[in-house]
């Protein structure tokens, strides 16, 4: 079928649509992991959302068919459009995850909804590979998967849709989220605004989709549906398992309790502003940020005066006793009911009152403490003291669980860099530095919301969202 053809039939296709009902077409431009599909064009989205996970399912084939058929362009227009929206709208969505989920800080939801918008990277991350030699050319292309199936966490709602709005639909393909249940009014405003911005850049509606109730029932659906060529879960462990063992193409981005090692040639006053920077962003539920501190013996006393100067609040052994029985639950993990609360929060449970510019608690505690081994999601870092710069790494290592996602040290010295970066062989690792610099945040390089440590894609751009196609032309194009 030639291209005049193909265009056509997409011309149709989006005019029946617009038109409403319930529309039979059969999508000729096909998907492209999922060539002739009939498509059901269902009826009732509104601006994505639909009551029905099949209905959203089936939107998402016929609106990635329709991308599909309008080439590499027209994705560039689409991305640069959703990068000017969330801008625009970047404030508006980031009150209303705080309001929805009643977790975080507007103005760091914000920051992190604007790092996504300006560093997710677009269609210039997929630039083909190509050899050349005596037999010819060959090179390797990235194709879109077709229809993503991405299930989303509570803890960083529209900055999640922002990134993978931009990267997944860089790559071309379109996606069906499945929010968490207890951020479902942000991350589908977060959709529907997006949709807006891709329909107006002339871009086809339902390029990313959702269901209006999503629940665990929804996202399994998700997870197992013949029309989804492949599976994106970010959040928590049992997420992370359901995707490795739902039989389809999964990436799968787990938890972290990112530690932070501290010996005694840092320099110290930064090594503490850094270092409250990273732990009290959007009150600690990055799954980057750091979350416990091993301090060095001969270091520790002064570590702890700096972070104080630098405003984090201490507490003492007494308050650290009463904030366990309060955060922590009866099977030992994080009470959800504190998980992304404000400083001043956890405070005044055990009657404290921190003043209100107070971004981090601090305190002293065991190894074995559950605000060191736990990811709690919450401001408050445990510190602990070490007799060295090895047990400083090893402790590191054991709280780390091996989930390889992050970690950070501060040193002068760069064998140590290099040594521990060996040892705890996570995905994203920063030196001198609070954890976002990693993501592009007062550091180099890209961002991405979904870090995948268990299949091992690590901070995912629409290249990993993509298929490799290998292409060969044996004795031509080799024209040297
Ligand atoms: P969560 O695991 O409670 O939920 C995440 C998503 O998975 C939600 O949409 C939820 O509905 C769904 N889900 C949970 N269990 C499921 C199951 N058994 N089957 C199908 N779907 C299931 O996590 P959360 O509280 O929303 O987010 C916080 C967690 O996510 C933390 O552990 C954090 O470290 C992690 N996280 C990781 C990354 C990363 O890139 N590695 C990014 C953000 C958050």
């Amino acid at each position: 079928m030639d291209e005049a053809r193909i265009t056509e039939i997409v011309r149709q296709v989006l005019a029946e649509f617009q038109a409403g009902g319930g529309t039979v077409a059969k999508a000729a431009a096909a998907p492209a992991a999922s060539p002739s599909v009939a498509t059901v064009v269902p009826s009732g989205g509104n601006d994505g959302i639909f009551g029905d996970i099949e209905d959203a399912i089936n939107a998402s084939v016929a609106a990635q068919a329709q991308l599909a058929a309008m080439g590499m362009d027209m994705r560039k227009k689409i991305v640069s459009a959703i990068r000017q929206t969330a801008l625009a709208e970047s404030r508006r969505l980031a009150e209303l995850a705080v309001a929805d989920t009643g977790m975080g800080r507007a103005d760091h939801k914000q920051a992190k909804n604007d790092l996504a918008t300006e560093k997710t990277p677009g269609t210039e991350d997929l630039v083909p590979d190509c050899f050349t030699g005596d037999h010819g050319m060959t090179f390797v292309d990235y194709a879109p998967f077709g229809v993503i199936g991405s299930i989303t966490p509570c803890t960083n709602p529209t900055s999640t849709i922002i990134n993978h709005g931009i990267a997944m639909i860089a790559a071309g393909n379109s996606v069906v989220f499945g929010p968490h249940p207890a951020a479902i009014q942000s991350t589908l405003e977060a959709i529907r605004t997006l949709n807006r911005a891709i329909i107006r850049a002339g871009g086809p509606p339902n390029l990313l989709t959702s269901i209006a109730e999503p629940t665990l029932r929804t996202a399994k659906i998700l997870m197992t549906h013949p029309k989804v060529n492949l599976l994106v879960a970010t959040g928590g462990a049992s997420v992370v398992k359901a995707a490795m063992t739902s039989g389809k193409r999964a990436i799968a981005a787990g938890p972290g309790n990112p530690p932070v090692v501290v010996d005694e040639t840092a320099d110290l006053p930064k090594a503490a502003r850094d270092i409250i920077a990273g732990a009290s962003f959007d009150n600690n539920m990055p799954c980057i940020c750091e979350k416990e501190c091993f301090v060095v013996q001969t270091v520790a006393d002064q570590l702890i005066l700096e972070m104080q100067h630098a405003g984090a609040y201490l507490i003492n052994r007494q308050h650290v006793d009463s904030l366990t029985k309060i955060l922590i639950n009866e099977e030992g993990h994080p009470n959800r009911e504190y998980v992304g609360k404000s400083p001043q929060v956890l405070l005044s449970a055990i009657g404290l009152s921190a003043p209100s510019n107070t971004d981090l608690v601090i305190c002293e505690t065991a190894e074995e403490h559950p605000f060191v081994q736990e990811e709690l999601l919450m401001p408050i870092l445990a510190i602990v003291r070490v007799p060295d710069y090895n047990a400083a790494v090893e402790a590191a290592v054991r709280a780390e669980h091996g989930f390889r996602h992050t970690a950070i040290i501060h040193t002068a010295r760069i064998d140590r860099i290099t040594d521990f970066a060996k040892r705890i062989r996570v995905n994203l690792f920063v030196a001198n530095g609070p954890c976002g610099a990693v993501l592009g945040s007062g550091g180099e390089g890209y961002m991405a919301m979904t870090i995948a440590g268990p299949t091992g894609e690590g901070a995912c751009t629409p290249r990993i969202f993509s298929i490799r196609r290998r292409v060969a032309l044996p004795g031509s194009l080799r024209v040297l």
